[in-house]
């Protein structure tokens, strides 16, 4: 077990984030695990895969880390979870990053597509976050940080179920956030909702839309993302993941209990055109 220095005051706090096997959300735990949390570790992998990263993200720092399983498009395995993951730790702060995305028309959506990453992008917030935050607000401490998008701030073609989905969850936030305003005080850093709304960053999730783009203009991966940042992101640079993961882990420092229903884009400019 490491031993948290005296000044930090996550050290010890327990956080799940949803979808860190891989990604965006391996970054955040690992930002998290290195201000030396307890991580709970979350994701569809196998169960050696996930016990692998709750090994590495205590060689990174957390005070302990376990592996959680729950298929997210299920409320039902999310209540277990819940219920697991509050006995090992109750939990100080959530990250809600799972999420699934598909390309296709609003002609050719399958509603199958529709019902799981409605389920997955935003239903499962809500699940996570109206069991955790009642305890959240009795201690005086908590965080929500819900991984967004910038397509929770705009729109493009061939995303709608993505798109309604994120800009629920950022109407969800809000609402949690007013919600829970009050709890907690300045002292004990209160308890805060926030989205990270990211544009194009770099993990498997955008390999599809990649491999669409190199197809349509028989060109090479490194073109294929030159083409698709040269729509959007105006700096024309992707993100790395780990650029989350230190914004993420600054809105769970209790110095920052008066950032509260933001929705913070790391897009590179996308959505300030
Ligand atoms: P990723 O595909 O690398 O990781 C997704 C994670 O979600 C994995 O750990 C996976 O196991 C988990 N997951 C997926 N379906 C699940 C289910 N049914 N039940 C439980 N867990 C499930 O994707 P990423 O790029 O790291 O995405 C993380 C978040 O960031 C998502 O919410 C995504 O929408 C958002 N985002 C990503 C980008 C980008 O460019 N990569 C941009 C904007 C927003």
């Amino acid at each position: 077990m490491n031993a948290p220095p005296a000044a930090n005051k996550l050290a010890g706090k327990t956080a799940l984030v949803t979808g860190s096997t891989q990604g965006i959300g391996l970054a955040i735990a690992r930002s998290l695990a290195s201000a030396n949390m307890r991580i709970a570790v979350h994701g569809l992998a196998t169960r050696a895969a996930g016990e692998a990263v709750a090994e590495s993200l205590k060689r990174d720092g957390a005070m302990e880390a376990r592996f959680f399983e729950a298929d997210l498009r299920d409320p039902a395995s999310i209540e277990v979870m819940m219920r697991e993951v509050d006995a090992w730790g109750a939990i100080d702060v959530l990250v809600n990053n799972a999420g699934i995305q598909k390309t296709a028309s609003l002609r050719e959506l399958e509603r199958d597509t529709w019902d799981a990453i409605i389920g997955v992008n935003l239903s499962a917030a809500f699940h996570t976050m109206r069991i955790a935050l009642p305890g959240m607000a009795q201690r005086g401490f908590g965080r929500v940080v819900n991984v967004a998008s910038v397509h929770g701030l705009v729109a493009s073609v061939r995303k709608a179920p993505y798109v309604a989905a994120k800009h629920g969850l950022i109407g969800l936030s809000r609402v949690a956030a007013l919600e829970y305003a009050t709890a907690g005080s300045k002292a004990s850093g209160g308890v805060t909702v926030n989205c990270i709304c990211p544009g194009w960053t770099e993990t498997e999730l955008i390999l599809p839309q990649i491999a669409e783009r190199a197809t349509a203009l028989g060109v090479d991966r490194d073109a294929a993302i030159a083409s698709l940042l040269s729509e959007k992101q105006p700096t024309q640079r992707t993100s790395d993941p780990s650029e989350i993961g230190n914004l993420a882990l600054w809105l769970c420092n209790p110095a920052a209990h008066n950032v509260t229903g933001a929705c913070i884009p790391v897009d590179g400019g996308w959505t300030a055109q």
